[in-house]
């Protein structure tokens, strides 16, 4: 089903001014499907999987042709309709209107289990889109990076009085989004120690600069952490192993990180690798997909187990957001307190959710153009935009200095609501005036403050108890659609499996033309402000201020 119409030539993103489609609009939508596809940027070219397990970008590569041919000939009025990865239909709209409408991986809320998509998924019905993979907005380790930087840099804050200097923090997993953790760890200082069975990815991790440094063994590894937590050196090994396996064994050797974490591909029981000869494993997998999900489910148990015992010697643990502890739950492990609490917290409840009542979240922008050139003068403007803001000066120094460029250069920028507006139109004059050499991409992750409904993650523990509550996500797509973005989309099942979360995505072009500075100021306020809306109704005063001081309309508040 996925090799039959692979174009012969490898599908990386076109640079350059040449248009093969009528707009800019259309053109960048289809140089961001082929970024996503990029084998640079890709998971597993071949399937057109990007990233966070079975993430696709179109549902396979007859689709794939279909939707380029689509887009090279769409019209400035016309919208093309994307369903889990295959363009069905293409409407007469208006100019302003989205070029782009995607659903993907979205099911009646009772039929919405992980098995009976998977049933859809192999009779060819439809396609997991992770967040950014379908939406075509995935820019690469990169875009997942400075969240996990200022997650850790907010654990650094709390307990470790601002800096992970001198300390190990332990985790699992080197594919495309778990791949950031060690160099975020490394930025805060830190030291991390990272598990991962496809030693290829270990390798691939070391050789783009996200580790420091592979490991022989454990014992080897176990050296390597503690030369460099008593030299208080920022230094990240890789380990070439099953954290299932690991984990315990650690435990057995009194190892005692001061931070445990994981982000394997727990979300989904076929892509969490379970313990055992890795060949055995993934050749079990293809012939017996029923047998390899009990094991993944059996050595997820266990993992979890032995991130609960860390905890209890005293090791600050904390979920990555794959979801991890609610399989485990499923397999059976005891995971929250009486109350119902989660027995170690979400990233999101415990780090994350201030950022979130600012409008803040994982926004970011590409240059079409191919040039890294270009990104680095929207880095000097956004500098200029912002002097006052330490934590964006900080973050824009290291990501120059250690952020490789893979696909298309871009940059992921965590800001907040007022400032995305802002940003936008300085960008929109950069291109303008020929201060970058082609329009820029402007777009965010669904793992956004006001644009996903996810218990087990994004809304974790909200204040009024309105964690499962999917209006927010769906609103978040309307009013995107309403304000003028280019391509809008609308998921479920991203992060943490199918049927536990809503999410939408929106991506903008700036093209330089005055008509486009009208609709960027109104997307990149609708975006974040949505994110405002959904914490000042649950409660939050910081939320509340926030739409007090920077003019959100919120109608009871006023
Ligand atoms: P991925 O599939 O690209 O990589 C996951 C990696 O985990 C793979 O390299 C795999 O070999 C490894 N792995 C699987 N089982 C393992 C085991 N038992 N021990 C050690 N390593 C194991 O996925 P990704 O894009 O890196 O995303 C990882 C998870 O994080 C997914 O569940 C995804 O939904 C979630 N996610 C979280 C966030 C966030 O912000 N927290 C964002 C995006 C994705």
């Amino acid at each position: 089903m996925f090799y039959e119409f692979k174009p012969e030539e490898t599908v990386r993103a076109a640079h350059g001014t040449t248009l093969r489609c009528k707009t800019w609009e259309a053109e960048a939508a289809l140089r961001m499907l082929e970024n996503n596809l990029d084998p640079a940027v890709s998971l597993v070219y071949d399937e057109l999987i990007v990233y966070g397990g079975a993430g696709r970008a179109a549902r396979n590569w007859k689709e794939y042709q279909v939707i380029v041919k689509t887009l090279k000939e769409l019209e400035p009025d016309e919208t093309m309709l994307v369903q889990s990865g295959k363009a069905v239909g293409v409407l007469k709209t208006w100019a302003y209107a989205p070029r782009v409408l995607i659903a993907n991986s979205n099911l009646v809320p009772a039929w919405s289990t992980q098995e009976y998509f998977d049933e859809l998924d192999r009779l060819g019905l439809m396609m997991y889109g992770q967040m950014t993979a379908g939406s075509w907005i995935y820019i690469a380790t990169q875009g997942i990076l400075q969240g996990t930087y200022e997650t850790f840099a907010a654990m650094a804050d709390q307990h470790f009085g601002g800096s992970l200097r001198g300390t190990i923090t332990l985790t699992a997993g080197l594919g495309g989004m778990s791949g950031a953790q060690p160099l975020a760890v490394t930025m805060n200082d830190g030291v991390c120690l990272v598990i991962e069975p496809i030693e290829e990815r270990v390798q691939q991790k070391v050789r783009e600069g996200y580790v420091d440094e592979q490991a022989r063994d454990l014992a080897h590894a176990l050296v390597l952490c503690e030369q460099a937590k008593a030299a208080g050196k920022g230094w990240s090994v890789g380990l070439t192993g099953n954290a299932a396996t690991v984990l315990p064994q650690l435990l057995e050797l009194g190892f005692k990180p001061e931070i445990v974490t994981d982000q394997t591909s727990a979300h989904d029981l076929m892509d969490y690798i379970p313990e055992g000869d890795i060949d055995e494993v993934l050749a079990l997998r293809a012939a017996n997909p029923e047998a390899f999900k009990k094991r993944a489910l059996a050595s997820i148990v266990k993992h979890v187990e032995a991130i609960l015992e860390m905890q209890r010697r005293g090791t600050i643990a904390v979920d990555y957001g794959n979801n991890l502890r609610g399989q485990a739950e499923k397999g059976g492990l005891k995971v929250r307190d009486s109350a119902g609490q989660f027995l170690y917290p979400g990233f999101v409840p415990g780090y994350i959710r201030p950022l979130f009542c600012e409008g803040k979240g994982p926004f970011r922008w590409a240059a079409l153009s191919g040039d890294p050139q270009d990104i680095l003068r929207i880095d000097r403007a956004l500098l200029e935009t912002f002097p006052e803001n330490k934590m964006l000066a900080r973050w824009i120094a290291k990501a120059q200095a250690k952020v490789p460029f893979i696909g298309l250069p871009a940059r992921v920028c965590w800001l907040g609501y007022g400032e995305r507006e802002q940003l936008g139109l300085v960008i929109n004059d950069l291109v303008a005036q020929g201060e970058v050499s082609a329009p820029i991409v402007i777009g965010r992750d669904h793992l956004d403050c006001g644009s996903v409904a996810s218990p087990n993650r994004e809304t974790e523990g909200m204040k009024d108890g309105s964690d499962a509550v999917a209006d927010w996500p769906l609103l978040n797509a309307l009013a995107n659609c309403a304000s003028g973005a280019d391509w809008v989309s609308l998921h479920n099942g991203g992060g943490v499996g199918i049927g536990n979360s809503t999410h939408s995505g929106m991506v903008i072009v700036a093209t330089g033309t005055p008509e486009k500075a009208e609709r960027l100021k109104r997307v990149l306020t609708t975006d974040p402000g949505m994110g405002i809306f959904r914490h000042a109704d649950a409660g939050y005063e910081l939320a509340q201020d926030v739409a007090r001081e920077r003019g959100a309309k919120i109608p009871r508040l006023e």
